[in-house]
Formats: C-alpha cells, structure tokens, sequence
C-alpha cells in the first residue's frame, strides 16, 4: 500500500489521490501566437527522470485540491509534500538505494549516482 500526504488533510490511502503530471508547468504567456509545433511540445512533452523530480497530485476523494510532492520515481518514496504556490522544497533522496537494494554504483542508478 503507498500513502500519500495530502498537504491539507495529512495521510491518506494512494487511491484517494489523481497523479497530475509534472510539477511547476505554465501556460505559455503568448499562447494565442504559438505555433502548432510549439503548442504540441508544450502539452505533450514532459520529462520522466528517474530519481528525484517535482510533480502534482489531486486529493480526488478528500479535498479535492491539488498540490505538488517531490518523489523518487526509483523508490516511490516521497520526499516532500507542499501546496500549490509554494516554492519546491530543497530535499535530496539521501541514502537513495535501487528498489531491490543494489549498490549505488554499478547499479545503473544514475539519479543515486548525481545525488551522491
Ligand atoms: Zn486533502
């Protein structure tokens, strides 16, 4: 079972929440001037590190507000929870190991490898 924090209601079961996607993405200020190429990378192209990064998450069954987390996708762990607005807390996975426990090096973990 994962939980996860929900910054306005605390911990909750992973199926109260909806993954939205990468964190801290904004609407392109001259939108209406874009072209298409550029509108279709803005919509579809996201990053998908593995390691450490920002994303958003909807309490879909509880207060219904988003808000972001910093989760290692490596590990599941999350790192961090805050609310929309806020600025992304500086936290590191220390002591990020591989989900089945192999060593840092040699394990092809490159996040772990950067983080140390
Ligand atoms: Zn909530």
């Amino acid at each position: 079972m994962l939980l996860i924090t929900c910054p306005h209601c605390g911990t909750r079961d992973q199926s109260e929440f909806t993954y939205g996607g990468e964190a801290h993405i904004s609407r392109p200020a001259n939108s209406e001037t874009m072209t298409d190429a550029q509108w279709a990378e803005f919509v579809f192209m996201r990053n998908n590190p593995k390691g450490v990064w920002a994303e958003r998450w909807m309490h879909a069954s509880g207060c219904r507000k988003w808000f972001n987390a910093v989760r290692d996708t490596s590990t599941d762990r999350f790192l961090a929870v805050y609310k929309i607005g806020e600025p992304r807390p500086n936290v590191t996975a220390a002591g990020l190991a591989t989900p089945s426990g192999e060593p840092v090096i040699g394990s092809g973990n490159d996040a772990a490898k950067v983080m140390r």
